[in-house]
């Protein structure tokens, strides 16, 4: 993964020549990882009826829907405004799981006009759905496996404490609902959380399932929501997607003759897709020299990506304009009134004023996080597509910053 002496370029375009075309600071994402990434996927699983929707959340840009849409891949998404999205992307209604957490009813009303497959996330929730549309709507239900697993504890979501998804304690409650307003029920659904290394945390929530199905007999499908590991620098532990996928393959196949009926098998990913297609692309402002350490400071900050310094994730950095430049340490910080550091003691090739830098597998939850915080213009975006740069999403402009303030005439007589 590390690029020093060579030329970073994205399928034979040299991202020097995208920085100088675009300007920085640009996210530039990599169409064939994208597409490489559905097809590793796919190819992992066999004699199951595989559907992968795409978590919309890690990287909503319309062109990149589009790009998905073209793979064969549909969508989950967690508000309105992402199947919004979706629909302008070309996706139908019914291809898109919606999977809210504590939404407004209202938000909820708005979703089933859509024509969404709505995920119920809150016994609340679920007599809401049976009092309004009875029978009418078909329903998914999330459930809280309670399955401590993955990476950072603010990315895990099926522990006992999570607030995602209905408890499986209340296997007898959702059942009495369901019965009391005949509301069909569709799929069964887990996610609970990021960055699982193997498939036993898979396959063990998915046992949760397969048995609470007993209780559903009009199942389509189940959902397994996501948290493929992805590697962030090399050596990382990743997860091994053939081997989950000839397991849970295995396990969902015997499922389902156990069942009577195939369903479907859903899978959510995001970051699996999408972050490894993209980079950040900085420019350096100054080199700061302190007693310790020498800093190096980049026209970007937790505002454009907020990953190291929420998560402390750990991106490569690439100098792309010096690759072949002496190792030295730095410590790599933003432009931004807060503490943000990028990378700590990290040994780049020399960094001089004004070079380009490249903070990797910066795809999902890099743009989608990012803020105008300090009044700074939110980067552009590109896709490399067959060999083409094309731009994504311009850049915040000032005029975009102020643009929903509203001017309130009194506040400009001066009084004192
Ligand atoms: C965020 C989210 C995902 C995607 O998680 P990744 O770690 O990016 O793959 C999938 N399903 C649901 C319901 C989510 O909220």
């Amino acid at each position: 993964m590390q690029l020093h002496n060579q030329v970073y370029q994205i399928q034979g375009v040299g991202v020097l020549d995208i920085a100088g075309q675009f300007g920085l600071p640009l996210y530039v994402y990599d169409a064939d990882k994208i597409i490489e990434k559905v097809n590793l996927l796919r190819s992992s699983f066999s004699g199951v009826n595989l559907k992968i929707k795409y978590a919309a959340k890690a990287l909503t840009n319309i062109s990149i829907l589009r790009l998905l849409r073209q793979q064969g891949v549909d969508l989950d998404v967690v508000s309105v405004n992402e199947a919004r999205m979706g629909l302008i992307a070309g996706f139908e209604s019914q291809q898109i799981m919606y999977t809210p957490s504590g939404v407004s009813f209202a938000e909820i009303e708005e979703a089933i006009e859509l024509g969404l497959q709505l995920n119920v996330d809150s016994l609340a929730l679920l007599e809401y759905v049976g009092r309004q549309y009875g029978s009418a709507v078909p329903v998914s239900i999330r459930i809280n496996p309670h399955i401590a697993e993955g990476g950072n504890i603010k990315i895990q979501t099926g522990h006992a404490d999570s607030k995602f998804g209905i408890s499986i304690l209340y296997r007898a409650r959702i059942k009495a609902l369901v019965e009391q307003y005949q509301i069909p029920v569709v799929g069964l659904h887990i996610h609970t959380g990021s960055d699982f290394k193997n498939a036993s945390a898979f396959l063990r929530g998915a046992e949760v399932l397969f048995e609470l199905a007993a209780d559903y007999p009009d199942l389509r499908f189940m959902d397994f929501g996501s948290g493929f590991k992805v590697a962030y620098r090399a050596g990382d532990h990743v997860t091994d997607l053939a081997d989950l996928g000839s397991q849970v393959s295995a396990a969902f196949a015997a499922f389902c003759r156990q069942y009577g009926r195939e369903l479907e098998l859903w899978f959510e990913p995001g970051k699996l897709l999408v972050s490894e297609c993209g980079s950040l692309l900085v420019q350096t402002n100054v080199l700061k020299e302190n007693p310790t350490r020498t800093f190096v400071h980049v026209d970007s900050g937790l505002n454009h990506l907020i990953r190291p310094m929420m998560y402390d994730a750990w991106h490569d950095i690439v100098n792309v304009s010096n690759p072949a430049g002496e190792e030295k340490n730095y410590t790599v910080v933003g432009y931004i009134c807060e503490t943000d550091t990028f990378a700590t003691d990290r040994s780049l090739p020399e960094v001089r004023p004004g070079d380009v830098l490249a903070f990797k597998n910066a795809g999902a939850y890099g743009y989608m996080m990012a803020s105008t915080y300090n009044s700074r213009p939110r980067p552009a975006e590109v896709l490399v597509y067959e060999g083409q740069p094309y731009l994504i999403r311009r850049r915040d402009t000032f005029d975009d910053l102020i643009r929903n303030q509203v001017d309130v005439p009194v506040l400009n007589a001066v009084t004192v």
